[in-house]
């Protein structure tokens, strides 16, 4: 399959472009997807970040021009209320603003991967140095000099400042100093080790991951208001909150908006825990970032500056002190403040009413995403069943009209001569081996579908100990007919003395049929007496490694899909369905082995090899 054109170089010049400031002009072509994404560190590092995703999203989206736009907060803003983007990814505080303000949708929330546990969750470390006595809870920040990234950042402020507010702690007001720093984040950690802060906070999981690459130790930190959750592999000490959302606006095409949902979560579901582009999950739900902009009276929930009293007394009003203040504004502004208060009051538990049902809106139709994603996948695993079962019913087939046509035979010859009895002994005695093939194809048939239902159910199939030559001699003998119509010389070289696997048999045979039937399909791009299909098996030097290797003499792999071999739905044959060599990959890994392709270097030919640990395992290994 040739790649698709992705982020154009044009498409880059003018992301960047509307990056640097200028709103986009004129009408979006047809065809064109742009998506906005929050360049809180600048246009270059967006790009970097993003591009990734935007490109996976261009290889889904063949027919459409997938354009990446980076934009700063206030940028991001007038592109949605304008409409000049179809997609939005920002931080999670932005985005419930725009939810208010715009009526975007989230379709998918980022997941990050630490250390190989993936979590969608974000949250806060706040931190002094272990040395300091003066500080050990949240209210001791009154008085000290305090850092942070920026005021707008969620992670990086809008979620400590929270935790502070809960705890009786205005940064604003209570501190001795609130220095923001902006970028990079590392600083703030570095100036409250080196005594240059009192204390500070950080997104959660930045000090550790300082702390691997060597540049600080977190035995020199105490962790204020330190919360025990279970799985979250850093300090906090917040509450967590979902992580960035991927959003559709109002007006993008719900169709469209399901295809890039299925394309994002299915990069995510693929994804190993090394790559280090953006992975999606379903989207979460963002109530508890509402509730944190109720909190601090950010975004939607802002009040005018008149209003700051009119909160106070609302939160505070049980307090006689805070009574006594309310009496006296109360006989100073009359009875209308009080009744400001009390429809301000309302109308901002209306709107977290409001909130709340269209969550629950959103919820439900989340649920049906993630059903349209999961049925896509399975309608696309139904199809490549069928083809892995054809073989077997082909072959049932076969020997069933074979046995018909012997027995039709039989009716029409006399029986009663010497000959005529030894003859029917044999005919017989094949219609009986014909009959076994039956029964062992229809077993290899219900094998399949059990194997791809354990595979989607990614449970343990069952296991024993099995003579991996067996199943090479097995498999050969399976596809002899196959490869022999197809002019393919095969060749088997097994190893004498091979130790065990631990296996499920019917899934290691299918692993190899699958190999072989790739080969077989290579094979057929080269002149007809060229076409060799070489088995081996070896034993590896420390004999607790057998190894398998499927060789062919077909063309080879192009370089442009080297990459692409194992990942499922690829494929370059019209008929293909690209599962082949994921579902190999899956069941070897399961197996607790290895499987890789490569040409040979002398440019023809491909061999496909795997290896599966001896069983028992070797003595000491
Ligand atoms: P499918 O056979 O349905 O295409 P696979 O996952 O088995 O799915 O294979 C994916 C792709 O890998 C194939 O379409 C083909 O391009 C390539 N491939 C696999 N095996 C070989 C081989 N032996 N020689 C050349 N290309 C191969």
């Amino acid at each position: 399959m040739p790649l698709p054109a992705l982020l154009r170089p044009a498409a880059l010049a003018c992301a960047l472009f509307l990056g640097s400031g200028a709103p986009a002009g004129g009408v979006t072509p047809e065809g064109e997807i742009r998506i906005g994404v929050l360049a809180f560190r600048g246009a270059e590092q967006a790009v970097e970040t993003w591009t990734p995703t935007v490109t996976a999203l261009a290889r889904a989206l063949p027919r459409h021009d997938v354009v990446l736009v980076p934009l700063d907060l206030n940028e991001m803003r007038e592109a949605v209320a304008e409409a000049q983007v179809d997609f939005v990814a920002t931080n999670p505080g932005h985005y419930v603003e725009l939810e208010a303000a715009h009526g975007i949708t989230r379709i998918a929330t980022l997941e990050t991967t630490d250390r190989g546990t993936p979590r969608a969750a974000v949250g806060s470390v706040i931190f002094t140095r272990a040395d300091n006595p003066a500080i050990r809870t949240l209210g001791d920040l009154k008085g000290t000099v305090f850092e942070a990234v920026d005021e707008r950042a969620f992670g990086g402020f809008q979620i400590a400042w929270r935790e502070m507010k809960a705890a009786g702690v205005d940064p604003f007001d209570d501190l001795d100093l609130l220095r923001f720093t902006g970028f990079p984040l590392d600083s703030i950690v570095l100036h409250v080790r080196d005594g240059l802060a009192d204390a500070g906070t950080v997104r959660a999981c930045l000090m550790e991951e300082m702390a691997a690459e060597g540049k600080i130790d977190m035995a020199d930190f105490r962790i204020l208001n330190s919360q025990p959750v279970a799985d979250f592999p850093c300090a906090l000490s917040s509450r967590l909150y979902p992580d960035w959302p991927f959003a559709k606006l109002r007006h993008t095409d719900r169709a469209l908006a399901k295809r890039v949902a299925i394309s994002l979560l299915r990069e995510g579901l693929e994804a190993s825990p090394a790559d280090r582009a953006p992975q999606w999950t379903v989207p979460l739900n963002y109530q508890p970032v509402h509730d944190l902009y109720f909190d601090l009276r950010l975004g939607p929930f802002a009040m005018e500056p008149g209003d700051v009293l009119a909160d106070m007394a609302a939160e505070y009003w049980e307090w006689p002190a805070a009574l006594a203040i309310l009496l006296l504004l109360a006989a100073a502004a009359h009875v209308r403040t009080e009744h400001m208060v009390t429809r301000r009051t309302a109308e901002l538990h209306a709107e977290m009413e409001e909130r709340r049902r269209a969550q629950e809106e959103a919820q439900l139709r989340l649920a049906e995403l993630a059903h349209v994603s999961r049925q896509s996948t399975m309608g696309e695993l139904a199809a490549g069943l069928a083809h892995e079962i054809n073989q077997p019913l082909a072959a049932i087939t076969n020997y069933a009209n074979g046995c018909i046509r012997r027995m039709e035979q039989q009716g029409a010859r006399p029986h009663d001569t010497a000959e005529g009895a030894l003859a029917l002994r044999t005919e017989n005695a094949e219609i009986l081996a014909a009959i076994r093939q039956i029964v062992a194809q229809a077993q290899r048939a219900a094998g399949i579908i059990q194997n791809i239902r354990a595979f989607l159910r990614k449970g343990e199939a069952a296991r024993t100990p099995i003579d991996m030559n067996r199943i090479l001699r097995d498999a050969a003998a399976l596809l002899a007919v196959e490869a022999r119509h197809n002019g393919v010389t095969l060749r088997l070289d097994l190893g004498e003395t091979l130790p065990d696997v631990l296996a499920d048999r019917v899934q290691l045979e299918q692993v190899v049929v699958n190999l072989m039937r790739n080969a077989i399909d290579a094979l057929k791009q080269v002149p007809e007496k060229e076409r060799r299909l070489d088995l081996r098996s070896a034993v590896e030097e420390d004999g607790a490694t057998v190894l398998v290797s499927v060789r062919d003499t077909g063309p080879g792999l192009p370089p442009e899909v080297r990459g692409h071999l194992f990942e499922p739905f690829f494929t370059t044959k019209a008929t293909g369905m690209g599962l082949g060599l994921s579902i190999s990959q899956n069941i070897v890994e399961n197996h607790g082995g290895r499987i890789g392709i490569d040409s040979d270097p002398a440019g023809t030919g491909t061999t496909v090899a795997f290896t599966l640990p001896a069983w028992p395992p070797a003595a000491g290994g």
